[in-house]
């Protein structure tokens, strides 16, 4: 192996990821007083969390009536009964707290006429057990993740933070025992490799809605913190449910906010009909993505899409008039000009239903801790490692994710995992020696890659994954498409034996970066189409046509895949917490979900 140019450091705490999740435990575990490293591949402010639009979700009650056990509900619903009930409980609860938290560091909330934090409607979002739209969603504009990111950055480094920028994380440093002990990462500008030795590592590397052709995330979701856990022989949780967004631009996957369908906007046909109201007599235009989406994709696939080719659907804003656009979704206004060559006040918005976020992720209890099931406790804590935001599975969204439930998922967990390790850490702990070989996996992995000299390009392979995960694993699934796209897939798989990278240098080597991001984007594409195809029922956002029906006797359970280096998966199941953490709230059983 040639020669790497080494440095060491050693923190209490190391936090792979600055988006909403990285940067809300960072902010956590400084106030703490913990010597905290927070490593990250893009400059913090550039993460995804940054183009989070509509809102926030928090039963704060500002505009209406309001209460965190009918958020909870809302959630188990919108979860189609797989996500864990103890983990709901906790995050309906402390949203409330979590917000005001935000609101007092400095977030630019919009406000009311008496200056409260403005809240809209989202969608899923009901008042009293699932009676009517509820104002839930904590919105500053169409720009929430911006005034949130932002702020969380700026009170990290008022707390004295380290950050690691344009850093790429390629593996943990594993212990024999099973314990994580830290991260290897690249510092992508001089090619530096850099150890960061941990009690605390906590994984916060966002979705990986690059596996697929057309998405809403930007080009960094590319699940690698996913991918490392897997290489570090851990399970990835529920990772068959992705959650489409019913209005992504036609043709350019940029997302139209749904607080535009919360200040009033709605979907038309080619017989200028609002269906919606077919498909979800109560909820409407406000019913949950999956619902939304599917009612869409059924409209289009039965003939009645708009446009020459009749594949897409209408949102409709021009009604709500300049000043509302203006005032309330600017953004998108924009977005609508630059994307689709439409004036929002004026005509339609051609949209899409477009992969939008991951339900799946590396599993954790409430606290940040990851699990995994060992000696077959499922909720077996693996020493010194957390997982925090979309890269986790807590699960608090389940089969599906309610809007305005993920910034909330990342604020409160990763306020969590502060609290956790305020709890079960102390300050300045003296380090254990690594062991000799902590780090041989990640170096051995950037020397295969770079010195790769095959015929196809990281490119060529990235593209035929994420074409076969557009048409094998989108929005409508059977057991034929699942089939197929498993065969294809591992085929492609295979062929990342054949990758060439261009460029052998380690200093400022995007594509040798590409590669690393297509290795763990495959892991994680090969655990979606797995557990999809296991998965015999049709629940929350995984629809599968030859099974309909949601089946909670034989599948309201987790699916726990491994995916080896090899690219070779392997299913398993743990149990739904069925539970609740407290006495003030009960059990909420399964129903069908009707909006
Ligand atoms: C367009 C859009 C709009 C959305 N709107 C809303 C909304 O209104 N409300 C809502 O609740 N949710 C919304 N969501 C979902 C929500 O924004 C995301 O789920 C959330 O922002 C993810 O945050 P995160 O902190 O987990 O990850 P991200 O914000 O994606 O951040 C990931 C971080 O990890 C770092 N990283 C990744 N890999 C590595 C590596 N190998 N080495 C080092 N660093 C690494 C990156 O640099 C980045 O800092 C939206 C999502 C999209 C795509």
């Amino acid at each position: 192996m040639a020669a790497f140019n080494i440095v060491d450091h050693e923190y209490d705490v190391v936090v792979v990821g600055a988006g909403g999740a990285g940067l809300r435990a960072t902010f956590g575990m400084v106030q703490q007083g913990f010597k905290t490293a927070c490593i990250t591949k893009v400059f913090p402010t550039r993460s995804h969390t940054v183009a989070a639009q509509g809102g926030v979700a928090a039963s704060l009650g500002n505009i209406g009536e309001d209460n965190w056990a009918w958020h909870m509900y809302d959630t188990v619903k919108g979860s189609d009964w797989l996500g864990d009930q103890d983990a709901i409980e906790y995050m309906c609860r402390e949203a409330v707290p979590a917000i005001r938290e935000l609101e007092h560091s400095g977030v630019p909330f919009s406000r009311t006429p008496e200056g409260k934090i403005y809240q809209r409607p989202f969608g899923g979002h009901m008042r009293n057990f699932g009676e009517a739209p509820v104002q839930r969603a904590c919105a500053a504009a169409d720009r929430t993740g911006h005034a949130i990111l932002h702020t969380l950055y700026q009170q990290s480094l008022k707390y004295k933070a380290e950050f690691f920028i344009e850093y790429f994380s390629i593996d943990l440093m594993m212990d024999p025992d099973g314990s994580c002990r830290g991260v290897v990462a690249i510092d992508m500008a001089t090619g530096t490799i850099h150890r960061f030795k941990a009690h605390r590592t906590v994984i916060a590397t966002g979705g990986y809605g690059r596996a697929y052709f057309s998405c809403t995330s930007a080009h960094t979701c590319t699940g690698d913190g996913n991918a490392m856990a897997a290489r570090a022989g851990l399970p990835l949780q529920d990772m068959e449910f992705v959650q489409f967004h019913p209005t992504g631009v036609y043709g350019a996957g940029v997302l139209i906010t749904e607080g535009s369908r919360g200040e009033g906007g709605y979907l038309t046909n080619s017989a200028g009909e609002r269906f919606m109201e077919r498909y979800a007599p109560t909820a409407k235009d406000l019913a949950s993505r999956d619902v939304v989406s599917r009612s869409m994709t059924m409209e289009i696939r039965e003939g009645r899409g708009v446009g020459p080719e009749k594949d897409h659907i209408f949102l409709h804003l021009e009604h709500l008039g300049p000043e509302v656009l203006h005032q309330r979704l600017p953004g998108i206004t924009e977005s609508a000009k630059v994307f689709a060559g439409v004036d929002a006040t004026k005509a339609p918005i051609p949209v899409l239903p477009t992969v939008h976020y991951n339900m799946g992720g590396i599993p954790t209890n409430y606290m940040g801790e990851v699990v995994t099931k060992k000696d077959g406790n499922p909720d077996s804590v693996v020493p010194g490692l957390m997982a925090i935001g979309e890269a986790a599975c807590v699960s608090v969204h389940g089969a599906n994710r309610l809007g305005a439930n993920s910034l909330l998922d990342l604020v409160v967990f990763g306020r969590a995992a502060a609290l956790r390790c305020r709890d079960t850490l102390k300050k300045g702990e003296p380090h254990r020696p690594l062991s000799k070989d902590a780090s041989d996996m990640a170096l051995a992995r950037l020397e295969r890659l770079r010195n790769a000299n095959g015929s196809m390009s990281v490119a060529q392979i990235r593209k035929n994954m994420q074409r076969t995960m557009q048409n094998d694993a989108a929005v409508f699934r059977t057991s034929k498409t699942l089939k197929e796209g498993i065969g294809k897939l591992s085929e492609i798989a295979a062929s990342l034996k054949d990758i060439k990278v261009s460029d052998r240098s380690l200093i400022f080597n995007t594509d040798l970066i590409e590669a690393l991001e297509l290795e763990n984007l495959m892991t994680c594409a090969l655990a979606t189409i797995h557990g999809a195809e296991a998965r015999q029922e049709s629940r929350g956002a995984h629809a599968h046509e030859d099974f309909p029906n949601r089946d909670d006797e034989n599948w309201m359970k987790h699916t726990i895949a491994y995916v080896d280096d090899k690219y070779k998966v392997k299913l398993d199941y743990r149990p739904v917490h069925t539970y609740t953490l407290t006495d003030e709230v009960k059990y909420i059983a399964p129903k069908a979900r009707v909006y």
